[in-house]
């Protein structure tokens, strides 16, 4: 088992089964073989001799060797009662009090269950329009989000993991500048992500700086117009303020839709990796790209592409059983999600690989071998689905999807690149396809010491060349960069870039990278200094849409109160 310290801390407290008493009835090896089982036996649905004791043994070795995680839901749920096994879901929210509050049920379900919800509220009418059922005056998405935003926070108590949301609205509808404004104060709805969802039409109009048109959800009629420059302004300085709102690039995801006859896509999961249509739910898994490096006969670390190969080709095969034997929240879902098959292959340690070949983040280089690694995932993932469906049959709506023509395949997306939060610290690996945060920071331990961690591929190089001290760690935490540290070579300077360190436009560039050769989307943010100025994040948003991104999502540090990652220390 190769899993690390802080791996097992995690594991032990939000994974292993525990009995009523909270006392923990499952070891790390069961965790494993529990899940391995359960998904191997999804086998038997289309061989009832399938070989599941070979299949398991497979998928075991997989996540014990770190090489590959399913999403934590999968981790959490497989082969116990509960069963639920996807981390993201998009569920539609009608005009009316009924299919408004039955959202929130399903939502609510959902949640308990450790699954993400994506919204898009532009169906609702616009606040001050008339209810005709009472006479009374619709209060408008913004007031309905709060509710959702309420039902999140009771359920958080109860579930398995802090229940998260996504909000959208089309940038065309009447309350987007009271959308835009909703979470200017930090305290509020906080269990949303929110984004514009803008079309291509208001993006040139930003650019050119003309008005755009907004349209009444109801009637579809023209009822106005904003000047598009300007409301694209309002998104900025906000974002400025506090990362809030992000955008989605609402054309590229429906460019996208496989099965466009199956209605529009208007929403993502909470992350903004995983565009959905309504009542689709998508299981991920990510390959760590650290286990798949080897060294050369010059001492120099190669990628093994065969060995990736296998592992993608395993991947692909339980991504689909995780289909199979997942228990949905709603019957809708079931069939929805089985309708299409879609799956969320992506992967972490990017940043950690990196640095392992000597190739720094911020170079061309390594935005080619980001394509490069990616390219191969999603060629060989579609490969392995093709293979499937000769056996299993393609998904359902293959005939009515984009592929029609072509060889059958047996999920209608195979790439995704999820944030790996969780994921990431069980593999003890860098987080999906973000560069390294910090290079050491302290860690509070609960009996209230401090601990210095230090990045382990930055440590081994520092200990070979005689040159690490805990005094140079202390430095390096100041500032999570070792840029300014005199004592540090040059050549190590170059290739250990930290986030702050890699210019927002690089960040962008690396986003668009993987986007060429993902499926479905990619999570990302761009991180900002603090005295990055609103012209620098305009600059981004304008980049990430002229690079084909689909969405994008900053963050200037310091913006608010309480951010995930902090330079310095760590809880
Ligand atoms: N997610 C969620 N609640 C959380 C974290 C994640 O609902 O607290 C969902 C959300 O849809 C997100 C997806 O899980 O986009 C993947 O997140 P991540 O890769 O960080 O999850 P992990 O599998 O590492 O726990």
């Amino acid at each position: 088992m190769k899993i690390g310290k802080n791996g097992l801390t995690v594991l032990e407290k939000r994974y292993l089964v525990k009995d009523e008493e909270g006392k923990m009835i499952e070891t790390v090896e069961g965790l494993f073989d529990r899940v391995a089982n359960a998904i191997a036996d999804a086998d038997l649905h289309f061989d009832s001799k399938a070989d599941t004791k070979q299949t398991a043994k497979e998928f075991r070795n997989m996540m014990t060797e770190l090489e590959f995680l399913p999403n934590s839901p999968t981790l959490m749920n497989a082969g116990r009662p509960l069963g639920q096994l996807s981390a993201c879901f998009v569920l539609p929210v009608g005009d009316s009090m009924e299919e408004i509050f039955e959202a929130i049920k399903q939502a609510a379900l959902i949640h308990k269950s450790g699954g993400g919800t994506g919204f898009s509220f532009s169906r609702l009418r616009a606040s001050g329009s008339t209810v005709k059922t009472t006479g009374g005056v619709a209060s408008g998405p913004v007031s309905f989000m709060r509710v959702f935003n309420m039902a999140t926070e009771a359920v958080k108590q109860g579930g398995t993991r802090r229940g998260a949301n996504m909000g959208i609205l089309r940038v065309d509808h009447p309350d987007i500048l009271q959308f835009i404004d909703c979470k200017k104060d930090n305290a509020d709805i906080t269990n949303f992500n929110i984004s514009v969802g803008v079309t291509e039409e208001f993006m040139e109009a930003a650019l050119k700086g003309e008005d755009y048109p907004l349209y009444d959800p109801r009637t579809k009629l023209e009822i106005g117009k904003l000047n598009a420059q300007e409301v694209f302004d309002k998104i900025v300085d906000n974002a400025w303020r506090n990362g809030e709102p992000g955008i989605i690039f609402l054309d590229r995801l429906n460019r996208d839709n496989v099965v466009p006859s199956q209605g529009e896509i208007e929403s993502t999961n909470p992350c903004g990796e995983q565009p959905l249509l309504p009542y689709e739910s998508c299981n991920l898994g990510s390959i760590n790209l650290l286990s798949v490096l080897k060294m050369d006969k010059d001492g120099t670390y190669v990628i093994d592409y065969e060995k990736l190969k296998r592992i993608v080709n395993t991947a692909v095969h339980f991504l689909d059983n995780v289909i199979e034997v997942n228990r949905y929240p709603l019957e809708l879902i079931d069939k929805t999600t089985k309708a299409t098959r879609k799956i969320g292959l992506g992967v972490m340690g990017w940043a950690d690989m990196l640095l392992r070949m000597g190739i720094a983040y911020n170079s061309d280089e390594a935005v080619v071998l980001a394509e490069k690694v990616m390219g191969f995932i999603n060629e060989n993932g579609r490969k392995a689905s093709h293979e499937l469906a000769k056996t299993r049959g393609s998904f359902p709506l293959f005939s009515e999807s984009v592929f029609a023509s072509g060889a059958p395949l047996r999920n209608a997306t195979v790439t995704t690149i999820a944030p790996t939060g969780t994921l990431s610290i069980l593999a003890g690996c860098s987080s999906g396809v973000e560069p390294v945060f910090a290079f050491a920071y302290i860690r509070n331990v609960m009996d209230n010491t401090e601990m210095i961690e230090t990045n382990p591929i930055l440590k081994q190089v520092l200990v070979e060349r005689g040159i690490y001290s805990d005094k140079l760690m202390k430095e390096i935490i100041a500032e999570g960069s070792l840029q300014h540290l005199p004592e540090i070579p040059e050549d190590i300077k170059r290739v250990f870039v930290c986030s702050h360190d890699i210019s927002p436009m690089h960040h962008i560039k690396m986003q668009a990278a993987f986007q060429r050769h993902t499926d479905n989307a990619v999570s990302k943010t761009v991180n900002f200094t603090h005295d990055a100025t609103r012209e620098d994040v305009r600059e981004a948003y304008i980049q990430a849409y002229k690079l084909d991104c689909k969405g994008v999502t900053i963050y200037r540090d310091g913006s608010r109160d309480s951010q995930v990652l902090n330079i310095g220390s760590v809880q």
